[in-house]
């Protein structure tokens, strides 16, 4: 029988091929959890800091083939060689950081006093099903794959189709750990298994849905990193340096805007959205440069596929004429850059939208942002918070306890304050979304205990050894 393939180009170079996978039916699933599951028993009663050395290992083998990794991930992604890097070096620093915090965070609580003895025990789940997206594969996988494993359970991962290659080479570095391939129906059938004790998914509303309704038929526990449409709002004191508007762009365009704690939508005190959109245009020439992901300078490559192109084409064209915007593109190419060799979209920035055109209202996930202009605090903090999804936000301004004392107002999961994005994350603070972005965290010490459940054994006092017994109808204190 011929082995079904799926088979990645460069969206960069159409027709240029880059690798293939081969697509795991849902019989092979089954029987890779069965493998997974097994796994598991022996993998939970390895002792934390041999888990630990083995995960060390794994970052240190990756870390030494870091540049033939960033270049597949560059090739099959469209990334930037530079955000490639970026993005397995951050994997690496993430899984050593785990293993600095594991022994901590995965102790038991042992207590032995007048009211008898407990033990709270940190237990692995057992086979965690992962289903990833293609944006940030590599990291949106460590993020579960490192305090699942540290913890002792043993993972099976799904990653996206249209960036399974380095994903696959990476997860090969770590112990207890299978990768499966294929699309949504090879998803369904990993979140599905009796076997998969807890499901992390990441990736858009549509999926998260349907894996959230089939975990919780099984009562199976899911973390739910869903979509965002992040408000940045500039309060009317805002004061950004040149550096700080090039921030900002990035903020809206790394990998194209295919990012979910994107800058989405921008609100500007209308007194001085002039000056804003001056310096913000002046910004983009100097740092947004369109090319080829592997040429050093490029800052911002192809989207994803034919289709992510056509869909953005069709937003920008929605959001002009009728629409009611007015679409200015930004940035530049590298000289002699052609645009027809791949998934190119001229970056842009829409100005003159109100906050029901689809392009403020929905996610775009794409090269073009939105600029609207507010009057006041309280309007502009409805407008932001309307919507239902409420992953990340900004406020920016010159008074930092005015910047906090509204970011705790907005209905997000993580608010940064005078910056956006990746450049405002820490390993430290948990990330995840509140209202229909999802549930569940990662990264923090909130991001070690999703993959752990708690397990008692406790001796009451009354009924230890000359305890003495408790009365009828008696309570425990
Ligand atoms: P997607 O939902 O189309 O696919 C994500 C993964 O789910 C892929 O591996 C896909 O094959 C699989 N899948 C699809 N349908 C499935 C089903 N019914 N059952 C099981 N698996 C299924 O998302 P995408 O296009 O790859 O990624 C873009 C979305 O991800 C955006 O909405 C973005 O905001 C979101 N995202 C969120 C975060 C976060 O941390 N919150 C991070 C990155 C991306």
């Amino acid at each position: 029988m011929r082995e079904n393939l799926i088979f990645r180009e460069n969206p960069a170079r159409v027709g240029e091929l880059v690798g293939s996978v081969p697509v795991t039916d849902p019989a092979g699933v089954d029987e890779v959890v069965h493998r997974a599951d097994g796994a598991f028993r022996e993998w939970s009663r390895v002792p934390v800091a041999e888990r630990i050395a083995a995960l060390r290992h794994a970052a240190d083998t990756v870390a030494a083939r870091l540049e033939e990794l960033a270049t597949l991930l560059a090739r099959e992604t469209g990334k930037p060689l530079a955000d490639c890097r970026g993005e397995i070096g951050f994997a690496v620093t993430f899984l050593r950081w785990t293993c600095d915090r594991a022994p901590a965070a995965l102790a038991s609580v042992e207590v032995d006093d007048a009211a008898g003895r407990l033990v709270v025990r940190r237990k692995p789940y057992g086979v965690v099903g992962c289903v990833t997206p293609w944006n940030a594969p590599i990291i949106l996988a460590m993020l579960k794959l490192g305090p699942a494993l540290v913890a002792g359970n043993a993972v099976v991962l799904k990653p996206s189709p249209l960036a399974p290659l380095t994903v696959t080479e990476i997860a090969a570095t770590l112990p207890a750990t299978w990768v499966i391939h294929g699309g949504a129906e090879t998803g369904r059938a990993l979140v599905g298994h009796r076997l998969v004790r807890k499901v992390a998914f990441t990736g858009g509303d549509a999926a998260g849905r349907e894996i959230a309704a089939t975990a919780g038929a099984m009562i199976t526990p899911s973390v739910l990193e869903l979509g965002g449409n992040d408000p940045a709002v500039f309060l009317p004191d805002f004061a950004l340096t040149g550096a700080d508007y090039e921030r900002l762009v990035m903020a809206s365009f790394a990998t194209g805007g295919q990012v979910c704690m994107a800058a989405k939508r921008l609100y500007v005190p209308r007194a001085r959205s002039t000056e804003f959109v001056e310096a913000y245009l002046a910004a983009a020439e100097r740092v947004l440069v369109v090319g080829d992901p592997l040429a050093e300078e490029v800052t911002m490559g192809p989207v994803i596929s034919a289709a992510a192109a056509d869909r953005i084409g069709a937003l920008v064209a929605a959001s002009t004429g009728a629409g009611g915007g007015r679409a200015v593109p930004l940035g530049r190419s590298v000289p002699g850059h052609d645009p027809s060799s791949g998934y190119f979209v001229t970056p842009h920035l829409v100005i003159g939208l109100d906050d029901h055109a689809p392009l403020v209202a929905d996610e775009q996930f794409g090269p073009v942002v939105p600029l609207l202009v507010y009057d006041g605090e309280e309007e502009v903090l409805a407008r932001a918070n309307a919507g239902e999804l409420g992953l990340g936000a900004s406020v920016w301004s010159a008074d930092e306890e005015c910047a906090f004392a509204l970011a705790d107002r907005f209905e997000a999961g993580f608010v940064f304050v005078n910056t956006h994005n990746r450049t405002g994350m820490s390993l430290r603070a948990p990330f995840g979304g509140v209202k229909r972005s999802g549930y569940g965290r990662e990264y923090g010490k909130e991001g070690l205990l999703e993959y752990v459940q708690s397990a008692v054994v406790h001796a009451p006092a009354a009924f230890r050894p000359g305890g003495g017994g408790m009365a009828a109808g008696a309570y425990p204190g």
